[in-house]
């Protein structure tokens, strides 16, 4: 069965939402309109319940299908979407281009919201489904952790979410596939900041310094022996030490410096590994040199893990929606981070990639969502309820 007829006529509308909510992004917590616009629609497509507020500025709606849950069938599934756009300036000439200078929706998040909308309205309308749906749309997925917020203000046990599952577009992947894996398919994100503290001089008396400079340089080096020396090679690990702040003149040696940067693995023991590693490193290199150091290791984001059942489960409704040969069942891993990791943490679910196309990458000031991609994505959520929870 390919898209589902009554969600191919619903494209339309659906792309105008899109649209709307791409000419007005919001940030982070910030996203009051967008998650007005979201609320307002699932009351009028007549869920049974709607929620707002839920972790900041999180919307949930509630929509009951046409007999109570089966047994040995979960009562209650949530499908997740993000609402929040990135600080970074558009480059197009769209009609529907951002109306606020400094934001884009440059993830797609646009087009998240609105086939989560359509997909409401769908299954508000037909409610062919046993149970009930549970419809999430979180804030802040881009580094501010909405989906944590909104699991840790009880999102799961207030709906009786049994299972959840998300989707992200994929640019390069072209419109109309999927793909997805069992197990670890995004990273863990970190944060490294590390001061360092020496004694600051003139340049030409570098004897009587201690050169935070020189620190800075060696553990830049240094942290890169932990995923060439430490890691087991077939594991995987990211360390990036992306600033280096120090100094205000070529002839003074600086008191301090600042290094910051990130860690990625899809594992907990290897994050475990690269912290442990992180402050070794940190601690004796400042020694060495005479200077002091302080690490301090941000865990923001989990590995966005897939549960095997239902990641199976998913990949079989992709493949109906799709064909089955264009839905990539094993797709590589990537070390990029999601915060529906938290949500993957509380319940069993699957996160999966939807074709975008050959569109401009992610987080890039020329990319769009492909409205073409929504009929699809639109199916699958729909999908995922009907067959998780058949009437
Ligand atoms: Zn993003
Ligand atoms: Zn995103």
């Amino acid at each position: 069965m390919p898209v589902l007829n009554r969600v191919a006529a619903l494209q339309p509308e659906i792309a105008a939402w899109r649209r709307d909510i791409h000419a007005h992004p919001e940030l982070l917590f910030d996203v009051h309109r967008t998650a007005g616009v979201v609320a307002r629609k699932l009351k009028d497509f007549g869920c049974d319940e709607v929620v707002t507020g839920i972790g900041k500025t999180g919307v949930v709606g509630v929509i009951r299908g046409r007999r109570e849950a089966a047994a040995g069938r979960p009562a209650a599934v949530g499908l997740r979407a993000d609402m929040d756009a990135l600080p970074l300036e558009e480059q197009s000439d769209l009609p529907y281009r951002s109306t606020a200078p400094g934001r884009m929706h440059a993830c797609g998040h646009d087009g998240h919201t609105a086939m989560l909308l359509g997909a409401a309205k769908y299954l508000a309308d037909t409610r062919n489904f046993a149970g009930t749906a549970v419809l999430i749309f979180q804030p802040a997925e881009e580094g501010g952790g909405g989906g944590r917020e909104m699991v840790k203000e009880g999102l799961m046990d207030r709906f009786g979410v049994e299972e959840v599952y998300a989707m992200h577009n994929m640019p390069g992947l072209p419109v109309g596939e999927f793909a997805i894996r069992p197990g670890p398919m995004l990273a863990s994100a970190d944060r490294i900041i590390i001061e360092i503290e020496g004694l600051g001089g003139h340049a030409a008396k570098p004897d009587l310094c201690v050169d935070t400079v020189l620190v800075g340089a060696q553990l830049v080096s240094q942290i890169q022996s932990i995923v060439a020396r430490s890691v087991d090679p077939l594991d995987s690990a990211v360390v990036s030490i992306c600033t280096f702040q120090a100094g205000t003149a070529s002839n003074i040696i600086p008191q301090t410096a600042r290094l910051t940067g990130t860690a990625r693995t899809l594992s907990a023991p290897v994050r475990d590994l690269v912290e442990k590693r992180l402050a070794e490193i940190v601690e004796g290199t400042a020694r060495l040199y005479g200077a002091r150091a302080l690490l301090t290791y941000n865990r923001d984001y989990p590995v966005v893990r897939n549960h095997e059942h239902q990641t199976t489960f998913a990949a079989s409704v992709a493949q109906e929606i799709a064909g089955p040969d264009k839905v990539n069942t094993q797709v590589r891993p990537m070390m990029g981070a999601e915060d529906f990791s938290f949500m993957l943490e509380a319940r069993p679910g699957a996160f999966i990639f939807l074709g975008n196309g050959n569109t401009a990458g992610l987080h890039h000031p020329a990319y769009n969502f492909d409205d073409e991609a929504i009929p699809a994505g639109v199916s699958y959520f729909a999908r995922i309820v009907e067959r998780a929870m058949p009437a």
